[in-house]
């Protein structure tokens, strides 16, 4: 039964005037008084309450004691019991969930369990972090015009596979469910089938050979993946999600030729080289992808805001850059805004206009959108200047810039106003300067004797000369490869520098949300319990960088 309790009214009588005014303090300072105060209140109760009935049933939990027992559990990322342990004996977590008896002080571990099962089921991470994450921008007025992305890696708590292993893991889990769901159809399963895949003193192990072993017994798991998935076609074993691994795992790592099922079927297991990073890595995490340089899991995008001037309460002895005195000018959070789960085999800079869209939907877009080279794309840099947001991002290097010695490019040549080469690198002047009819295409040509002794030569664009009868070499360039010297060229000035200096600031956060939050080594797999640790954990930092701005302006 559903149970709400009143955390607005006022007390008649103050329940925690038996701490005294130092502890009660020191707990308004904490991240305990930042959730009672700013949080408890606007928790997204209501949208937890389709789960329970108003009339049938024991009453349940208080839905702000628990919302808030999952927020501080993430928090501090602690274990169930842990978690526990601490609603029941914990002052700092009874003064922030405002527990007031008996009642409010005891969760089990299963209550708990079901608690958070209701809140990924119903997509409430990604509300509680909107919704308590705006709530503390208003609160603390944070400036959220300047932001800055970046991506990090969320791994599942899997097993890596050989693709031998894919197929045997995906055979064992069907046939584990489909014991459980038909032993009818279970006694269907070809014996010899069932000896290398379950039964253990028949071997069942198959998937479980050296590296040399695996590609010749890959062929068979592959044939028994293409048997079981025509055996229990049209059957009720098809609606098992297993089944629907079987199949994927048939269509991405196997070929089926002349599939009417007649004798001309044949099977083809495909080359490594045909599979992409979509491939399943692993039944028990579908969602989870691969990337050659990140590994196996998601992509998380974070977005937090920043302040350029070094904090005040960094500089206690000097006075803040408008001539005030840190104690005049009150520390702001910096605080994550934007969080999205995705594939790791999607490009950074689809993240961009996905970021912006859904800060401006909460009217906290920013002005000025710090990234990588990843995110700084020419089409996201327009779609973000048409949104009224200047994305500051380097542009890609120039091909070749990262041999060794590295290739010349435009940038290194003097150019005129009109965008004409007026001197190579080697200073010298070219024979000559055209543009095309269309203003699109330039073309410089330079004396290819004085090409051919140059010391530079095989670093300069330049091309070869059109015939051993041509005196020439030339430089040819079109429009856009000028704006992007005239973007490269910005980039090596100080005033660029400055401006982008402030992104590396968002390592510092990926490593707190690793390291503080648990992320390096998540204890749950699939996509929605991937999510949840994301959401649940960058509102938990909000959390305490706000706690500790609360601190340090008490502090003076
Ligand atoms: S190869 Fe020719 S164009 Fe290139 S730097 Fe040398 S002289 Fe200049």
């Amino acid at each position: 039964m559903l149970t709400i309790r009143d955390h607005h009214s006022g007390d008649l009588f103050d329940p925690w005037a038996h701490l005294g005014p130092q502890r009660r303090a020191l707990l308004e300072k904490s991240w305990a008084g930042v959730v009672r105060q700013h949080l408890l209140s606007h928790l997204p109760v209501s949208e937890l309450a389709p789960f329970f009935d108003d009339n049938l049933g024991r009453p349940g939990k208080d839905l702000h004691v628990a919302m808030s027992a999952l927020i501080l559990q993430q928090m501090h990322d602690l274990s169930d019991a842990a978690t526990v342990e601490a609603i029941a004996f914990n002052e700092a977590w009874h003064y922030a969930l405002d527990a007031r008896g008996e009642e409010d002080m005891y969760l089990c571990e299963r209550t708990l369990r079901n608690y958070r099962a209701m809140v990924v089921a119903g997509g409430l991470d990604e509300v509680l972090f909107r919704v308590l994450t705006d709530q503390l921008i208003k609160t603390f007025e944070v400036d959220t015009t300047r932001q800055r992305l970046d991506s990090t890696v969320l791994r599942s708590n899997m097993r890596k596979l050989t693709r031998l292993g894919v197929l045997c893991e995906t055979i064992e889990k069907f046939l584990r469910e489909l014991s459980g769901h038909d032993a009818a159809l279970y006694a269907r399963v070809d014996p010899a089938l069932l000896g290398r895949h379950v039964d253990r003193e028949q071997g069942g192990c198959f998937g479980v050979a050296r590296p040399s072993e695996a590609q010749r017994r890959l062929p068979q798991a592959a044939a028994d993946l293409l048997l079981l998935v025509r055996a229990f076609a049209g059957t009720s074993a098809a609606d098992l999600p297993a089944y629907a691994l079987l199949e994927r795992v048939l269509r991405e790592q196997c070929e089926v030729i002349n599939s009417s099922g007649g004798e001309g079927e044949k099977l083809r297991v495909k080359e490594d080289t045909e599979l992409t990073g979509d491939v399943l890595q692993n039944p028990s995490d579908p969602g989870s992808t691969y990337n050659a340089h990140k590994g196996q899991g998601y992509t998380v995008q974070i977005m937090e805001t920043y302040t350029p001037q070094p904090p005040a309460a960094h500089q206690p002895q000097e006075a803040a850059g408008d001539g005030q005195s840190p104690a005049q000018q009150p520390l702001k959070p910096d605080l994550v805004t934007h969080v999205a789960i995705g594939k790791m085999t999607e490009y950074d800079g689809a993240a961009v206009m996905p970021a912006l869209e859904d800060t401006a939907s909460r009217g906290i877009a920013p002005k000025q959108m710090l990234g990588d080279t990843h995110y700084g794309l020419e089409d996201n840099r327009q779609q973000a200047a048409a949104k009224g947001v200047e994305l500051i991002s380097p542009a890609q290097p120039p091909a070749g810039s990262q041999q060794e010695p590295p290739r010349l490019s435009l940038e290194q040549f003097i150019l005129d106003d009109k965008g004409q080469v007026k001197q190579c690198p080697a200073g010298h002047a070219p024979l000559s300067v055209s543009t095309s009819k269309s203003g699109a295409n330039y073309q410089a040509r330079f004396d290819a004797a004085t090409c051919a002794a140059c010391p530079l030569r095989a670093q300069c664009p330049v091309q070869k000369p059109r015939s051993p009868r041509d005196p020439t070499v030339r430089l040819q360039y079109q429009q856009e490869r000028l704006s992007m010297r005239d973007r490269r060229l910005a980039e090596e000035t100080p005033q660029f520098k400055e401006r982008y200096r402030w992104r590396a600031g968002i390592e510092a956060t990926m490593s707190r949300l690793k390291h503080q939050m648990g992320w390096a080594a998540l204890r749950v797999r699939g996509k929605a319990a991937i999510a949840y640790e994301a959401f649940m954990g960058a509102l938990g930092l909000n959390i305490l960088r706000c706690a500790r701005c609360v601190a340090l302006n008490a502090r003076g």
